[in-house]
């Protein structure tokens, strides 16, 4: 059976993003389909300034989520990263395979340095680092598919450079895993800033749809889009970007194909308010059953600690296969 890994990291309240361009995808197409795992990556939280308290906060509200959005612990695998050793252990070995060009390379390292240092705080090793420790998560599992975002396809492309430069190395131990990409909403950008993807750690607000804004915050927050200048309706990523990404959004949330929505509009009003409407809608349940699982935190808990064990199950003999190819 094909296996899949994916995560989240709990650096900030999950997004509008993050659940079209990856959350709907898992929940209602990957754990059907192949043997999945989904993960809180909360070590991947700590390659930059955090609050620890936050972060623990944070990765609970992201677990109780991706069961609010539709995970099926009876058909998927939900757990923490940091409850399984196995991924720490396995990253090391691959940082001696991986290169420090390699890691330079990586477009969102440079971004993030570059963020940390206009914060006047010091870049950590672990940033830079941090697609090795992400390639033991999929490599950890024997990962056939990796169902992420388009932000994320670079990333996915070091785990498989560095299966098969361990492979050649020290002998066949690693699946080489390739990513799959959501046909609508891989990138969904920031409403105020339609060239800026519409991420979480940014946590600066109005451009951001997170899952669990109001209703009404949701209607403020796409009605004040910044769209582009001109009147006419029409779907052109390059030359309109907050228009496109309008478009894109109802798309994602309401069903049909971009290009073919804008034909029905004449005006920007009437988009943005079909497009609020079509946001609040998709929220909605998710809202609903994350309210319902807040009563019952134990659940939340036991799903947890279950996953961290199956997980480990899972990766414990990967990983040692992979220690006692290289002879240790
Ligand atoms: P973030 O950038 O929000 O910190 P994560 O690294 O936690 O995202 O990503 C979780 C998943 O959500 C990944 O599969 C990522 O590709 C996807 N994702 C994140 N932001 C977006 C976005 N704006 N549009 C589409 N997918 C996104």
């Amino acid at each position: 059976m094909t296996r899949v890994f994916s995560g989240v990291k709990p650096t900030g309240h999950l997004t509008l993003g993050n659940y079209l361009g990856a959350m709907r995808q898992w929940a209602a197409v990957d754990q059907h389909r192949a043997e999945a795992l989904f993960c809180i990556v909360d070590l991947h939280a700590l390659t930059v300034d955090h609050d620890p308290a936050r972060v623990r906060r944070l990765s609970r509200q992201a677990a109780t989520l991706l069961l609010a959005a539709g995970l099926d612990p009876r058909l998927c695998t939900v757990f923490v990263q940091s409850h399984v050793d196995e991924h720490a252990r396995l990253s090391y070995l691959l940082e001696c395979v991986a290169t420090d060009g390699e890691m330079r390379r990586m477009i969102q390292y440079k971004e993030k340095a570059v963020r940390e240092q206009r914060r006047g705080g010091s870049v950590r090793l672990s940033l830079l680092t941090y697609p090795v420790l992400m390639a033991a998560d999929i490599l950890a599992y024997r990962t056939d598919e990796v169902p992420v975002g388009d932000d994320q396809a670079q990333h996915v492309e070091l785990s498989r450079d560095l299966a098969v430069r361990f492979n050649q190395r020290y002998g066949h131990t690693f699946t080489v895993p390739r990513a799959t990409l959501p046909t609508v909403a891989a990138r969904v950008m920031n409403l105020q800033d339609p060239t800026a993807k519409m991420g979480k750690s940014d946590d600066t607000g109005p451009g951001i749809v997170y899952l669990l804004d109001d209703p009404d915050v949701v209607r403020k927050k796409v009605m004040r889009a910044v769209t582009d200048s001109g009147h006419d309706v029409v779907y052109d990523r390059a030359a309109r970007p907050g228009l496109a990404n309008l478009l894109e959004i109802l798309a994602a949330c309401a069903g049909g194909e971009p290009a073919e929505l804008a034909g029905g509009y004449d005006s920007y009003g009437a988009l943005k308010k079909d497009t609020a409407e079509a946001v609040v809608e998709a929220l909605r349940p998710v809202q609903e059953r994350h309210r319902a699982l807040c009563a019952d935190p134990g659940y939340v808990e036991e799903v947890l600690r279950d996953g961290a064990e199956r997980a480990r199950a899972m990766a414990r003999p990967t990983v040692d296969a992979a220690y006692g190819a290289i002879g240790l």
